[in-house]
């Protein structure tokens, strides 16, 4: 039993190289040209994120459910906010709020020095964990916690990315912001827009980049 559900999550067929080279060419006809991004994406089998059932769609532009309600986001919007948060360069140290499933955070963990991850569902963390293990992002670290919060002790942040939409952008997360960093975060409830906030020694910067469509931030932590 196990054997068979290893052999299918890794075979041929949908979740092939050749399936997994047509994202990319979609990807870079969606204006995505950071070779990092587009090579990490290359690597990371998307397909172990989903539940098997879904593993025949896992290379298709969409979002994808992963239970409690949540959605892993389409291959698009990860490689796009991945491209703004590093602006071609590689950052230090990354806080991302909303792990989910973790692939947002695997694609982090291979253009980025060290990847710091909160997500409030606590069996989302588990399941996160596991698939993080299997693919040996050795410079991840995992937490259950409300991350409008941030997290202070590891700050400040060279960049950091919020993958649920939130009404207003959080105070502390542009607290934990270094001077020089970037936040990429969708911001409103119906209408959501990407936003990207730079911070600088003169202040702090927001543009708006473009319509989005994500999971409401939430604040508290849920042990299901
Ligand atoms: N980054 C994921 C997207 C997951 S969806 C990906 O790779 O596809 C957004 C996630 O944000 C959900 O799992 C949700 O539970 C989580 N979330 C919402 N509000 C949060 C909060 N305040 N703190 C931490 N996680 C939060």
């Amino acid at each position: 039993m196990a054997i068979l559900r290893a052999s299918s999550k890794t075979g041929i067929g949908m979740t092939s190289t050749r399936t997994r080279d047509r994202m990319l060419s979609r990807l870079r006809e969606q204006g995505i040209t950071d070779e990092l991004v587009l090579a990490a994406m290359a690597e990371i089998p998307r397909h172990i994120f989903v539940d098997e059932a879904l593993s025949i769609r896992a290379y298709e532009d969409v979002s994808l459910p992963i239970g409690y309600g949540q959605t892993i986001s389409q291959p698009y919007i990860v490689a796009k906010m991945t491209q703004i948060l590093r602006d071609g360069a590689t950052p230090n140290k990354v806080l991302e709020i909303g792990t989910g499933c973790g692939y947002q955070t695997a694609v982090l963990s291979r253009v980025c020095q060290e990847v710091y991850s909160l997500e409030r569902i606590r069996p989302l963390v588990m399941k996160a964990r596991s698939h993080l293990r299997s693919l040996k992002c050795t410079n991840v670290k995992l937490d259950h916690a409300d991350g409008s919060l941030g997290l202070k002790a590891y700050g400040p942040f060279d960049a950091i990315m919020v993958t649920a939409a939130a009404s207003h952008v959080p105070s502390e997360l542009i607290e934990q912001l270094a001077v020089g960093g970037r936040m990429v975060i969708p911001v409103g409830a119906n209408e959501q827009v990407l936003h990207l906030i730079k911070r600088t020694a003169k202040g702090v910067q927001q543009i708006a980049l473009e319509p989005v469509k994500f999971v409401p931030l939430l604040g508290g932590t849920a042990l299901s």
